[in-house]
């Protein structure tokens, strides 16, 4: 559930790569559903060679394609249903000679994906594809790997590419106008956040490259990313969304706002300047992103808005790195953040604060039971650990030394690191909490078998 949460922001918006004479303009959607995959990897692991790519956060029948000659769709998400006018644009686009991926497996109920299969003449289904796979046509004799997915059913415009043990379907093609369609199961293609996982390359990039090119772009015009188009302003903040996750854009932001004086009693201190300056809705329920200036929300999270404390959680997590730039905490960055919405979670209310801290202390006293032997800084410390640990840290100090000692903390490491200051270490942050609290407070973290040391920092002096 947290994957996506930690994951860096910077990883988020990042240019497509260069590429001096692509002959493939692919865009990744990603305003039906939002995913680091699409966002990015999907492009590295088949089209990095040839081709540029770009993102279309905003609504998608609004998406200029003119320059354009791949586009990259996924099943979507049931609250985000393909609108017609969507529709439209895209089969607009392929009569005029463009390529279409839909990567798509059937459900009950079918997924939005299923009114773009149709349009097209292929039907997405409920019947598990049975193994081994195996091309035809174009694809015969390639080495085929599938995860698992479902068949497909086509009519009689339209040549399979890969069948299951049965002939049954998976991928399959047709052209359509002056354009390609592609429809296959979201199995036969990578799925992983990190992009280690280029399944089937070997051939998927030479089938969606020969589809593409069927259609001339211009490499001295690289297509940009679409932004979601729609914004409000609200108070110092810009709330950003498209006309699918405009629904979505209100309640998120009241979460914010309820979030936020908390976020300001708990560590004393305001946003660090020039952070946050807007929220972007995201169409997914897998998380969200931090740029610091940009904190992004994944409009379903945790089945907001039916539970409402994980998004109090992720909503005060997110923001909560806008806090503590530019010198984000070492080891702790995402275990402070997420402490922070437990913190926000807890003031108001919510029984699910409590909850997930214990739990969290409880897996790490399974590694370390009485807390006091592994270094939370060793490369091989088990990641439940680091994090119990850090909640552990954290409750102690409020206990030992508060009831605001976050804040002390906050407030000393504002005014104690200066700017251009060169990182943030460990043995700095122990420092700063011995400067927020008047202890000297090395002791006490060495015997937690935290590896800090005052002589390897110049803030710890008196
Ligand atoms: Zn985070």
């Amino acid at each position: 559930m947290r994957l996506l949460v930690l994951l860096m922001a910077t990883l988020a918006f990042a240019p497509a790569r260069a590429n001096a004479s692509p002959t493939v303009h692919s865009v990744c959607d990603i305003s039906q559903t939002f995913t680091f995959y699409m966002d990015g990897r999907f492009h590295r692991q088949y089209l990095a060679e040839s081709g540029r790519d770009a993102r279309n956060w905003g609504s998608l029948s609004r998406l200029d394609l003119e320059n354009v000659n791949l586009l990259v769709l996924s099943e979507g998400d049931r609250r985000l249903p393909y609108t017609p006018a969507a529709i439209d644009h895209v089969a607009a686009y392929v009569a005029d000679g463009g390529a279409l991926l839909l990567m798509a497996d059937g459900a009950d109920p079918m997924p939005p994906g299923q009114a773009v299969a149709e349009r097209f003449g292929v039907a997405l289904t409920t019947t598990a594809a049975q193994k081994p796979l195996r091309g035809v046509g174009d694809l015969a004799g390639a080495d085929i790997v599938f995860r698992r997915g479902r068949t497909l059913e086509i009519d009689e415009r339209w040549s399979p590419l890969v069948v299951d043990a049965d002939d049954r379907p998976v991928l399959a093609a047709a052209r359509v106008g002056d354009g390609h369609v592609l429809v296959g199961s979201r199995g036969l293609f990578g799925r992983k956040p990190d992009a280690s996982d280029p399944i089937n390359a070997a051939w998927v990039t030479p089938m969606l490259v020969t589809r593409a090119e069927t259609k001339a772009i211009d490499p001295a015009r690289p297509h940009r990313h679409t932004r979601a188009e729609g914004k409000r302003e609200i108070g110092p903040l810009t709330l950003e969304f498209h006309a699918g996750t405009e629904q979505f854009a209100d309640a998120v932001h009241a979460v914010y706002e309820e979030v936020r004086p908390h976020l300001v009693a708990i560590t004393g201190v305001e946003p660090s300047p020039g952070m946050i300056k807007s929220l972007l809705i995201l169409p997914t329920g897998g998380g969200g992103f931090s740029s610091g200036r940009r904190i992004a929300i994944g409009a379903w999270w945790g089945n907001f808005p039916e539970r409402r404390y994980p998004m109090v959680e992720l909503i005060a997590h997110e923001a909560g790195h806008s806090w503590v730039l530019p010198y984000a905490e070492p080891l702790w960055n995402e275990p402070i953040a997420t402490y922070l919405g437990i913190q926000v979670g807890r003031r108001l209310g919510h029984p699910e604060a409590d909850e997930t801290l214990a739990r969290q202390i409880a897996r790490a006293r399974r590694h370390d039971p009485d807390l006091t032997t592994i270094d939370p800084l060793a490369k091989d410390a088990p990641r439940d650990l680091v994090w119990g640990k850090s909640y552990f840290v954290f409750e102690e100090l409020e206990r030992r030394f508060g009831p605001d000692a976050l804040a002390k903390y906050f407030r000393t490491k504002r005014v104690t690191l200066g700017p251009g200051r060169n990182g943030y270490s460990m043995d700095d942050c122990v420092a700063v909490w011995s400067r927020a609290v008047g202890e000297d407070l090395y002791p006490w973290f060495q015997a937690l078998g935290f590896g800090v040391d005052r002589a390897r920092t110049d803030l710890a002096k008196r």
